[in-house]
């Protein structure tokens, strides 16, 4: 077997990975990035992201200072209200029903901008989403739900950026070596990976060691081990590469498992996607605008609450309801005011809908009963209570005797032309992993330190259960990044 030395070894090459990078190369150690996949299919789930950081601000004038792209956005046309740390840590407490790490949200919350900072200097540029995160109510364009900031490019410009800096700083990029195992250290300390390459094994040494190899949500076994029967069938939403296979040998090394192992980020996907990620299309298959219209099954009814938060609160739990429903399928369902609201990504080519001009017709052609859609779709209407409607913040206005209810923005389905989406469920990530500290070492079964053993990103778990506030996912990986690098290149100095 042959071999190579490096200070610092980080395997993946997603956010994740090339924050601890970049972090551990300003601190002058050698890094050297070991992504499984081929280069035309680098960047693992952060590629096909919209880029979407959540960061904590103090209104628009804070945030102008790592924005390279404002847009249209300016202070006389736009509001955009303070998203402070009280508020971020609360919205992880409230997604999560209390169980997040209060540790780790701690740091991610009270280093989400200062990153966002470092990462602007690395050469990671930002933009305002002033696309499909502001409403327009009384003449002002308001922003709402903390998804502010996004890359500018979005995740294919994440990691375009990302690889530039790397190349920039001397990081040594190595596609096609999928990590196996780990080399041990005469104390029993982790001393570099054994990597699986297309010219056979090969033993890549490093005094320190940073696993950001996402989660397992591209294994059809080992979701339905752990999510339970009938996630074999759902699809993935990125990067088919994100197999599990590090994160199993750092638990069979004695790390520790944490977080919600039964649990997952999965949202609605159009259903006549593939079965992985598409590179081209990327984020644009996911249909987020269900609170402003209604979803039904293949027995026309609905099942869930469309507005029970903001998308940005709710669209992670909603893959999981669709994929419940018989066949895995549902319809989403809006009317001519309502389509007015539908996000951009509903107006791409070769999308899956089925328009008519009444809801009869529009049963026929999702091959609904008609009789059972026009029942629920009148029992909606005769519900819906006539206060004011206002998107940008939680209005209450809401269904009275329907079950189960809409809890805001809920507008009668009167008017043609009507429209069908059919949708899947999607899985975006696995919300278990390993258990690290605050400076991102990964920890054993006694709490103690796995020597020269860092992650980052989807691979740590405990921050994410059962739900997840938009945009924490990247944001997640580059604050637990940036730890990690320093701690690695502290480490391999300790040496
Ligand atoms: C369609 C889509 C849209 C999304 N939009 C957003 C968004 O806007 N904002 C947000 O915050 N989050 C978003 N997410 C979630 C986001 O992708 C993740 O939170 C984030 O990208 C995880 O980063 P990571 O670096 O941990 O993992 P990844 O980016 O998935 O990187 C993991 C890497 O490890 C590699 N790898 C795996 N196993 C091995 C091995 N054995 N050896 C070597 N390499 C290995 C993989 O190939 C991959 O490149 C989205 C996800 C998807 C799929």
């Amino acid at each position: 077997m042959t071999s190579e030395s490096y200070d610092v070894v980080v395997v993946g090459a997603g956010n994740a990975a090339f924050s601890a990078a970049h972090a551990a190369r300003e601190e002058g150690s050698t890094v050297c990035v070991l992504e499984k996949a081929p280069e035309a299919e680098l960047g693992g789930n952060s590629y096909f992201t919209l880029g979407s950081f959540r960061t904590t601000y103090d209104g628009l004038a804070d945030v102008m200072c790592i924005v390279d792209d404002p847009g249209d956005v300016s202070t006389d046309t736009h509001e955009l209200p303070s998203y402070t740390k009280d508020d971020f840590a609360a919205d992880m407490r409230r997604v999560t029903k209390g169980r997040t790490d209060e540790q780790l949200t701690r740091v991610l919350v009270e280093n989400s901008f200062t990153t966002l900072q470092w990462l602007h200097r690395h050469g990671i540029k930002f933009k305002l989403q002033s696309d499909n995160q502001v409403f327009e109510v009384n003449g002002k364009k308001r922003f709402w739900g903390g998804g502010t900031i996004a890359v500018v490019g979005g995740g294919i410009g994440l990691i375009e950026q990302h690889l530039s800096a790397a190349k920039n700083s001397g990081i040594v990029v190595k596609t096609e070596h999928r990590m196996v195992g780990f080399q041990q250290g005469p104390t029993g300390e982790v001393s570099g990976v054994v990597c699986q390459t297309p010219s056979g094994q090969k033993v890549i040494e490093g005094k320190s060691v940073v696993l950001a190899s996402g989660g397992f949500e591209a294994d059809a076994r080992l979701r339905a081990t752990y999510l339970g029967p009938g996630w074999e069938t759902a699809r993935v939403r990125g990067s088919r590469y994100n197999t599990g296979e590090a994160l199993m040998a750092a638990l069979d090394y004695g790390a520790q498992s944490f977080g919600n192992w039964s649990g997952a980020h999965a949202v609605a996907w159009d259903k006549n996607a593939g079965v992985f990620g598409n590179r081209v299309l990327t984020n644009k298959l996911q249909r987020h605008s269900y609170p402003f219209g209604i979803m039904v099954n293949t027995d026309g009814r609905r099942f869930i609450d469309e507005a029970s938060d903001f998308r940005n609160y709710t669209y992670a739990m909603v893959g999981a309801a669709i994929l419940r429903q018989p066949g895995g399928v549902a319809f989403q369902i809006f009317d001519k005011q309502g389509s007015g609201m539908l996000r951009t990504d509903y107006g791409h080519e070769g999308i899956t809908r089925v328009t008519a001009d009444s809801i009869k017709d529009l049963a026929e052609k999702m091959e609904v009963d008609p009789d059972a859609l026009c029942a629920t779709i009148d029992e909606f209407n005769a519900g819906v209570q006539e206060t004011p409607f206002d998107p940008t913040v939680l209005d209450g206005k809401r269904t009275v005797g329907v079950n189960p209810p809409k809890s805001n923005w809920a507008r009668k389905i009167i008017e043609p032309p009507f429209i069908a989406f059919p949708t899947v469920c999607a899985i975006t990530f696995t919300y278990g992993g390993l258990r690290v500290d605050t400076d991102a070492r990964v920890l054993d079964q006694r709490d103690q330190p796995v020597p020269g053993l860092h992650a980052a990103g989807e691979v740590v778990g405990g921050l994410f259960y059962e739900n997840y506030p938009g945009g924490s996912g990247l944001m997640s990986g580059a604050v637990f990044g940036y730890r990690a690098g320093k701690s690695a290149a502290a480490y391999s100095k300790s040496r």
